[in-house]
């Protein structure tokens, strides 16, 4: 049996082997950071049928251990097909069994999205007739920064902002920029509308680096890139400093920043409520994207979710606070579930890609529900 994680997201540490079927194992700290919660990795040269345990003996000690409580873990035998499987969470080991069809098996905490997913992702929109720009920032370490600009060839008098995955272990959050990139390049009716009144900026992974080094939330500098919106930096966050500059340059007119979120099982938003220059009509449009979303895909709810921030109060550090204030424009973050919608559960996939994509593509429907209001 050999465990291996050194590869795109991989994150995990083998300790030892029991038996020959109980596997004690590790999550890696982030880079230059100590938050850990993101796993992924490979077990192979396994006894088909034999009952393996995999135990992860920090996961105690990570950054949301509530969030082990309620999750399932997803596994695929197959590289491309993704279910959970049981996981049990005492006394600081979170535990999960298979009894593997094959010789080989994955485990991580939701469904990676990879740097070659990610490339094709990327020609998608290249490919598309209402591609306009490919603006390419660098990570700290190098890597390629993608902001892709779409428009209908005219200039639209509203500019909507997506981006996803500042928190790199929150690879759902790259399954939505999928799921909204497709919707819109495929032309559908209300693509069509929205491109009549906007253009749209989207970044589907602003944190390469943090994804590719399987971090939770780190870049590869240790920056929490969602505390540094008020203070990026050439060297420890060029990733929101690039993505700020073009921000300024295009303006901003709607902004959503797409997450996931360990410990509650919903999907939710979080918008700039706390703000020192949040208003009357920001709030009508906040309250209305959400009322209308949540009509055109109920996978979205307004009854669970983080406490709003008392006026005044907001962390200007935060994309949404700091967007919606330098912008004085409707901004909201995006949160879906690790585990599961409780509100429509799935015991076999859980919160799953697919799902992930279809609150993507529904998001187009709700943007063009307000644009009128912008
Ligand atoms: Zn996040």
């Amino acid at each position: 049996m050999i465990i291996s994680s050194d590869f795109d997201s991989g994150n995990i540490i083998f300790l030892r082997e029991r038996n020959g079927q109980d596997i004690d194992l590790e999550i890696r700290k982030d880079s230059n950071s100590d938050f850990f919660q993101w796993f992924y990795f490979k077990a192979s040269e396994l006894e088909p049928g034999t009952e393996y345990s995999f135990h992860i003996t920090n996961a105690g000690k990570s950054s949301y251990p509530e969030g082990w409580k309620i999750q399932n873990i997803p596994f695929s035998e197959d590289g491309k097909n993704w279910k959970r499987v049981k996981s049990h969470f005492q006394n600081g080991i979170l535990s999960f069994s298979l009894k593997p069809i094959g010789e080989s098996a994955e485990f991580a905490y939701f469904v990676p999205y990879q740097l070659d997913r990610h490339k094709k992702l990327i020609e998608t929109a290249k490919g598309s007739s209402l591609f306009h720009n490919h603006i390419k920032g660098k990570s700290a370490d190098n890597r390629d920064l993608d902001l892709i600009h779409l428009c209908n060839g005219k200039e639209a008098k509203k500019k909507v902002w997506i981006l996803a995955r500042q928190h790199p272990g929150e690879s759902m959050a790259e399954w939505f920029m999928e799921g909204l990139i497709e919707r819109l390049v495929s032309k559908s009716d209300s693509g069509i509308e929205l491109f009549k009144e906007a253009e749209l900026f989207l970044i589907p992974n602003i944190n390469p680096d943090g994804s590719y080094l399987g971090n939770l939330r780190s870049n590869a500098r240790g920056a929490n890139l969602n505390r540094e919106w008020d203070r990026a930096d050439p060297e420890r966050s060029p990733e929101v400093l690039f993505a700020l500059q073009q921000m300024d340059e295009y303006g901003v007119d709607i902004c959503l920043d797409i997450h996931g979120d360990e410990d509650i099982p919903y999907v939710f938003g979080s918008g700039a409520e706390g703000n020192p220059g949040f208003n009357e009509k920001l709030a009508e449009i906040d309250s209305t994207f959400r009322s209308n979303w949540q009509e055109i895909n109920p996978d979205f709810q307004m009854e669970f979710g983080y406490d709003r921030d008392d006026p005044g109060k907001a962390d200007l550090s935060l994309c949404t606070n700091q967007v919606s204030q330098r912008y004085n424009c409707f901004a909201l973050t995006i949160e879906m579930p690790f585990t599961d919608n409780h509100n429509d559960p799935d015991e076999e996939f859980g919160w799953s890609p697919e799902k992930s994509m279809k609150l993507g593509r529904s998001s187009v429907d709700a943007i063009l529900s307000i644009l009128p209001m912008i």
